[in-house]
Order: structure tokens, then sequence, then C-alpha cells
């Protein structure tokens, strides 16, 4: 690895991504995130150094060798299962390398650009085809700015398409330098009540509209993403707002509605952390529907899905 090359902290890489902008993608996941959204699908990506998950039904009795491994005393084992005490972890590896049945796995590695360049350039031939590239997703990847802004200037010297999937919770100066180096930015936007907003994901959302009418005066291009969670912001006020901020932001035209799923619910288990799984309802398809023909009245496309 070059010693000058930026690097960052991924939490994963998915390859053939069809949700997360046009055509076939590959999506590089940023760890670390400054919003906690009570909801989240990737709870393994807010934490921004890696940590272990844990699979519990994977775990063999009686096995016991990532407590062996183990050089801090982390890991107890209790009958059947083990615990992972996460205030001594050093997120050292050991004891997912010495477990049989991977139930114990790593989340997070450093990767340089050069590395992270490799797999996306695996997909090459499907961007052609479809019109695809690259997506930096997290977690937040504007809360690396530096391995982004060197990410993001790799794909354009080499074509390949970039899109960006953020929360927009960064200074305004780090999203104006993005701006000039992606082709398109999903840009997510839980809720429009400045007080749900703090209560639901610990964080204000001013700097986040600040950022979307930022992107919007100059041009960027923009998906707008609404997660759909019931009794968070899928009531008639919420709508309202929504289709005002749509209304002035005349620049932005295209916007998904993402029903909240529970997908992610044993990510929470294999944390192994305090957090639960958010305990809302699934929204009603008809729901959806009736969303979409609301915001679809201000003249902007509407896709329910990412
Ligand atoms: S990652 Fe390292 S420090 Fe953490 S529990 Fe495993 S062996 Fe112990
Ligand atoms: S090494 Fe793996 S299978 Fe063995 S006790 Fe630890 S987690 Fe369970």
């Amino acid at each position: 690895m070059n010693p000058q090359e930026p690097t960052g902290i991924i939490f994963d890489i998915k390859h053939y991504a069809i949700h997360d902008g046009p055509g076939i993608r590959t999506t590089v996941f940023l760890k670390g995130c400054p919003l906690a959204c009570r909801w989240c699908h990737n709870p393994e990506g807010i934490a921004p150094e890696p940590q272990l998950l844990f699979r519990a039904e994977a775990c063999l009795p009686d096995c016991r060798r990532c407590v062996a491994a183990c050089p801090n005393q982390a890991i107890t084992a209790d009958g059947r299962s083990i615990r992972v005490d996460t205030t001594r972890c050093r997120a050292c590896g050991r004891c997912a390398e010495a477990c049989p049945t991977e139930a114990l796995r790593l989340v997070g590695r450093r990767m340089s650009v050069t590395d992270v360049l490799r797999e996306i350039e695996k997909d090459r031939v499907f961007y052609d085809e479809s019109g695809g590239g690259a997506t930096f997703s997290g977690g937040e990847p504007l809360a690396q700015p530096a391995f982004l802004t060197a990410l993001l200037d790799e794909c354009r010297r080499r074509g390949i398409h970039s899109v960006v999937d953020t929360s927009g919770y960064a200074p305004s100066a780090v999203v104006r330098k993005i701006a000039d180096r992606t082709d398109l930015f999903l840009y997510d936007l839980k809720a429009l009540d400045p007080d749900i907003h703090r209560q639901t994901t610990g964080q204000d959302n001013r700097l986040i509209l600040e950022n979307l009418r930022l992107l919007a005066r100059e041009g960027a291009r923009v998906m707008l993403r609404v997660p759909y969670i019931p009794g968070v912001n899928d009531d008639e006020e919420s709508l309202r707002h929504l289709s005002a901020l749509l209304k002035e932001l005349r620049t932005i035209r295209e916007i998904a509605l993402l029903p909240f799923h529970r997908g992610a619910d044993h990510k929470y288990r294999q944390l192994q952390q305090d957090g639960e799984p958010w305990s809302g309802d699934i929204p009603d398809p008809q729901d959806l529907v009736r969303a979409k023909a609301v915001l679809e009245s201000e003249g902007v496309t509407v896709r329910i899905g990412g």
C-alpha cells in the first residue's frame, strides 16, 4: 500500500447492486455515521471503527476457541453461547480467525483507494452494458471526506459513473467539494419535523436541509430518498411539508419512498449492543400508493422502493 494514499474504513462491498442508482452497480459501504436512525438497516455501519458481529445460531457448544484466542479477555462463555464485552474488545479479529463456523465476524477493515478501485473494476463490463457504476454508501460516506474525495476522483479519471448515498449531515464545504466530483446524489431525508428528526436520529435536520437547498441551487443531480416509516413521517402533515419542500426545490424532480422493513433486525442481535431494532409497523402498501399520488401532484417522479 502506498503510504501517501488515502485510506478509509469499509464495512462491505456489494457487487451487482440494482437499487443504489442507475444500472448495475458496485456499492461500497463506508463505516461511521453521525446519525443513529432508530430504524437503521445497516447498524453495523454506525460506529466508525471495526466491530464484531456474532451469530449465536452458528456457535458450537463447548468450542470456546474464541475465548482462548482473545488477548484482551473480552469474551466470556456462558453455557451454549458467548458474550463479547465491547468495552474490552480492540477489534483485532483473532477470535473471528479462530472461529470454525464463522459465528464471529469482524466488520470494518481499512482499505486504500487502490484496494477499493480493484473491487469496483471487477464489474466494469456490467457498468458498460447497463449504464451503471460505483455507489458510495454507508454509514455516512461524507464522514470520511478525504477518502471519498480520492475515490470519486479516481472513478472520474477512469470514466466510472459515481453515486453518493448520503444523509447530508456534513459541513457544507464538504458537500460542495463532493458535488464537484460525483454524478448523482441519493439524498436521504428522514423527517422534516425537527423534533421528530432529533428524537429518531439523534441529530437536528437543519444542516441537512441547508445542504439540500445548496445542492438544489447549484443544480447538482439529486434523487431524494425518504424512508417511509409509520409513526414517524407517514402522516398528512409530513406529506404536506414534503410537498412544499419539493415545490421550493425546483431542480430536484426525482424522489423514492423507501418503505420500512424488518430485514435488519438480526443485525441488532448480532452486534450484542443495547440498541433494539425499531419496533414500529411495516407500512401498508395502500398508504404508500396514496403518498406517491400526493407527491406526484407536485410534478415530480416518485418511485416506491430504491
Ligand atoms: S476482536 Fe480481538 S479483542 Fe475483540 S473479542 Fe475478538 S479477539 Fe478479543
Ligand atoms: S470460536 Fe466460534 S463457534 Fe467457537 S465458541 Fe467462539 S463463536 Fe462459538
